[in-house]
């Protein structure tokens, strides 16, 4: 009986196919072999890098029945790309008088110069296989270019373990399975509506949920632990989140694959409890995260919600301020802290300094604070914007179908050009005829021009509509910085009337 056996290689995607394979073993019968009984064996899809494959495995029983007079292949390295395999086969072959046949290497096994060869010849295959393999290696390797632990204390959840990463010494972080799971409870619960930090804290107290081997969960404590990318698996929401804070992000969006934690890393000349990280960086690294993007988001969003709220208790100035003026004395009107309520609230409110430091002016009737007006004029702006971005949409539209018209006018010009040329080539050149002619192409080629230019001109019109278009969008998701920067070009004054109305004069 002769075989002819045939395996795709999954190492090579463009890899002949076993059809093919089986084409060239058959060109290797001899005429007298055509009578005799052939069976063909294939492996679709599999590695030389082992031998445990159906086919492979089926030929062999044949073989070592003692039915098998010659086993022919397409290439030597389809029967194995491991060489001690390849010799411990071709020694069965020898044993069981199987005459074997490559269609790509011409040798005689029977010759121990043959032998040779095939020795040669499999060293080159095992060493091509070894290539593949470092190519695979290097790939992945550069797949998963995520990052090395940037250093830092050990974040809770988590413990250092030593590793080695693209042949550098690091550490690598492993999850401790019960510190990990109480992190995971930590932002389910507070992912919760209803749920703040104090009573998250309240909340781990009454439960006996303490930090292992530390001392208990403050609220410092938790909303540190909420704000860290370690803990999530990061996909493209969470880099689009840290890009829209300005974050650098070192590792490419690619990786962002919704496994893996992250660390923020680099220096900041802001406190940690702020929200801005534009001198910070991102980097993907190699332990896969506690939890998913959705909550994490969920999470950051109520902490930012609470840090505003803070903020605006802490902080005494407002971002209007500057632009706040007593109608009545024309001084500025200032931020100051009232004093704490029953409920220990402290409220901002503006302040004529006609008032406090002049002692011209009563002031207002009633109390103006800073976060009423705050809200009022953030609403008033993003409105005003809203307009803008309507205005924008629609001029947007109006330059998109003018640009369209010009398009299809030049279209038609550049035709008549064409066709007096057409006209000319066939008429003949009389002196008359070219005359007109030139007039003619003079006056088309003046009118295409004009053309070009609004063409242009309406082009950067576009691009200014768009930029106000994105303004109205980021004045929804702006901070502080942002806010009072926009609110210094878009606002005049507002006016405090005594009445305690308000009036805002608008740059617009
Ligand atoms: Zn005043």
């Amino acid at each position: 009986m002769i075989v002819l056996y045939a395996r795709k290689s999954v190492e090579r995607e463009n890899s002949i196919s076993c059809e093919t394979q089986i084409e060239y073993c058959k060109m290797m019968m001899k005429p007298e072999e055509r009578g005799e009984k052939v069976e063909i064996f294939v492996d679709n899809g599999f590695s030389g890098g082992n031998i445990n494959r159906d086919g492979f495995q089926n030929m062999m029983k044949l073989v070592r029945q003692g039915k098998v007079s010659k086993v022919i292949v397409y290439k030597l390295d389809r029967i194995s790309r491991s060489l001690s395999d390849f010799m411990n086969i071709l020694q069965e072959f020898k044993e069981h008088k199987v005459e074997f046949v490559s269609s790509q290497e011409s040798f005689d096994t029977s010759s121990p110069y043959g032998e040779l060869i095939v020795k040669i010849l499999m060293v080159f295959a095992e060493f091509e296989r070894t290539s593949i393999i470092n190519r695979v290696t290097q790939a992945y390797a550069h797949r998963s270019e995520m990052g090395f632990y940037m250093g830092g204390r050990r974040p809770y959840g988590f413990e250092l373990v030593p590793a080695i990463i693209h042949n550098v010494k690091t550490k690598k972080l492993n999850p401790i399975p019960a510190e990990a799971e109480q992190v995971r409870y930590i932002f389910e619960v507070y992912a919760q509506e209803t749920m703040s930090l104090r009573r998250l804290q309240d909340l781990l107290i009454a439960e006996g949920k303490q930090p292992v081997n530390e001392s208990h969960w403050t609220t410092a404590k938790l909303s540190t632990l909420l704000r860290n990318p370690i803990y999530v698996r990061a996909d493209s929401d969470i880099y689009d989140y840290y890009d829209r804070h300005g974050t650098q992000i070192t590792t490419d969006l690619s990786l962002f694959t919704g496994e893996y934690g992250a660390q923020l890393y680099g220096h900041t000349k802001h406190d940690s409890a702020n929200s801005d990280w534009s001198d910070m960086k991102l980097v993907l690294l190699t332990h896969p995260g506690l939890v998913g993007s959705d909550i994490w988001l969920k999470c950051q969003r109520k902490l930012e919600k609470n840090r505003q709220i803070t903020n605006s208790y802490s902080n005494p100035t407002s971002w209007l301020a500057g632009k706040v003026i007593c109608e009545q004395c024309g001084h500025t009107m200032t931020t100051i802290k009232g004093k704490p309520t029953q409920s220990g609230e402290v409220r901002r409110y503006f302040n004529c300094t006609g008032k406090s430091h002049k002692k011209i002016c009563p002031g207002p009737q009633g109390s103006v604070y800073a976060e009423d007006l705050e809200n009022m004029v953030d609403e008033c702006i993003a409105e005003k914007l809203a307009d803008l971005k309507q205005t924008g949409h629609h001029s947007r539209n109006v330059e998109r179908g003018e640009i369209n018209d010009l398009k299809l006018k030049i279209k038609a010009i550049e035709q008549q050009e064409k066709q007096l040329l057409d006209t000319m080539l066939t008429g003949g050149f009389n002196d008359a005829l070219l005359t007109i002619a030139n007039q003619k192409a003079t006056q088309l080629k003046q009118d295409r021009l004009t053309l070009y230019a609004r063409m242009e001109e309406l082009s950067s019109r576009k691009e200014e509509t768009d930029v106000v278009i994105n303004l109205a969008n980021s004045w929804q998701t702006a901070d502080y910085q942002r806010k009072k920067a926009v609110a210094m070009i878009v606002i005049h004054k507002i006016l405090i009337r005594k009445d305690g109305s308000i009036q805002i004069i608008w740059n617009l």
